[in-house]
């Protein structure tokens, strides 16, 4: 590997690290020195990144997301509707998507994404448009289109860190054979599982009807309950099933806006944890956020969750937990998540020079009670892909406006 010139990110207003009062120091795509209080780096020579001005987080992780729902935001025909019937209203709309607009999607999902922080996400992606039917029969296919897009966005891109996992939309949208097909793959690929499971309360009476047993029973029946799978939701599990989950090592997404949205319900996080269950945060589809800002995303979930279990048993610092080493374990990923050394050098750095901040005490709480909605710069592997608020290299795709000459890629500023 080519040799970088380290960058010491300086005296930072407040980082989530213990130790690193005066900063971190960053070499070759990671994490190589912590510099705590009254010292100098050991690393000679590194160039100086003044963070003054800055709060530094791990880069924040998203563990579920439809990318191409971005183009489908508050739709009319699915506003105040729950779970099944705003699925029944979307499908249509989602039925037309072509290989362009999903494109198109992605790089507004991943756009959005990076600008709130986040530097490592997924995209749990089951609708295959005409033209692109044929897309997961060829592993080579999948990561060649994966690696392209990741490429354009730097997203945990350079050292060819696409990774893949098996996805099913939802155990009750997919057959029992095409399920436990599934799992028997994914152990002999040794890559992850993912689904929905335990988003509402209809998907319980619906599988007692068809298959007589809860959600979690069947999944296990499918060879799914184990340490390589991460569920999205997870609001309707009994006691005796949280138990289950956490002695299987399965992990769960909670995705707080979307529960909200959707009054799907909320998902029982601090029990979850108690359980053995690991929690990350997912911003899901923007057909039901509708944003994909996952330092938002943060903060619902703080709220969400502080608003179920009380002051004495959720503080900003669990939903900045649950956005980093917690997303890190469900997508299983210990090398992310973490400000530490030997840890992926990938950090969102947010200011507080706006209104919103104004009259701020602790800056870490202050990123997440006054409602960060934008990081001023992303690192990904030791590279700064966000610089002053933008994307610098987005520029190019501004005139590919939607229908009727709107701007659907976000409006950013030009690259310096
Ligand atoms: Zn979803």
């Amino acid at each position: 590997m080519d040799q970088k010139q380290a960058i010491w990110i300086k005296d930072p207003l407040a980082i989530l690290a213990d130790g690193a009062e005066r900063g971190i120091v960053v070499r070759n795509g990671r994490i190589a020195e912590l510099v705590p209080a009254g010292r100098e780096p050991a690393i000679a020579g590194a160039a100086v990144y003044e963070a003054a001005a800055h709060v530094v987080l791990p880069g924040l992780i998203n563990t579920h997301h439809h990318f191409y729902q971005t183009l489908t935001r508050a739709l009319p025909a699915a506003l105040d509707r729950e779970l099944f019937p705003w699925l029944q209203a979307l499908y249509p709309v989602w039925a037309r998507l072509t290989p362009d607009a999903l494109d198109l999607g992605v790089t507004v999902a991943m756009s959005e994404l990076l600008l709130s922080g986040c530097t490592t996400t997924t995209d749990h992606h089951y609708v295959f448009p005409a033209g692109l039917e044929s897309v997961v029969q060829d592993e080579d296919t999948i990561l060649a289109d994966s690696e392209r897009v990741v490429a354009r966005h730097h997203q945990r891109g350079e050292d060819a860190m696409v990774q893949i996992a098996l996805a099913p939309c939802s155990p009750f949208s997919a057959t029992t054979s095409l399920m436990s097909a599934t799992a028997t793959l994914a152990a002999r690929l040794d890559v992850r599982l993912h689904t929905h499971l335990g988003e509402t309360e209809d998907e319980n009476r619906f599988c007692e009807q068809i298959y007589g047993c809860r959600p979690l029973d069947y999944l296990e029946q499918c060879g799914w309950l184990n340490a390589r799978t991460w569920l999205a939701h997870g609001i309707h599990f009994n006691a005796a099933e949280m138990t289950r989950l956490g002695r299987a090592g399965t992990s769960i997404s909670h995705c707080a806006c979307s529960n909200q949205l959707l009054a799907s319900g909320c998902c029982p996080v601090c029990d979850m944890e108690e359980a053995g269950v690991a929690i990350g945060l997912g911003v899901d589809g923007s057909a039901s956020n509708d944003e994909s800002n996952l330092m938002q995303e943060v903060r619902a979930a703080f709220l969400l969750q502080r608003a179920r279990y009380g002051v004495g048993r959720v503080s900003h610092k669990d939903a900045l937990r649950w956005a980093t080493k917690g997303s890190a374990a469900c997508i299983g990923r210990p090398e992310l998540g973490e400000i530490a050394v030997g840890k992926m050098a990938d950090l969102a750095l947010f200011k507080l020079d706006e209104l919103r901040f104004s009259g701020h005490g602790d800056p870490l709480a202050a990123l997440v009670l006054c409602g960060a909605h934008r990081a001023d710069r992303v690192m990904v592997g030791g590279d700064w892909i966000v610089r002053d608020g933008a994307i610098p290299g987005l520029a190019p795709l501004w005139g590919r406006g939607g229908e009727g000459g709107k701007t659907m890629v976000p409006v950013v500023h030009p690259p310096p």
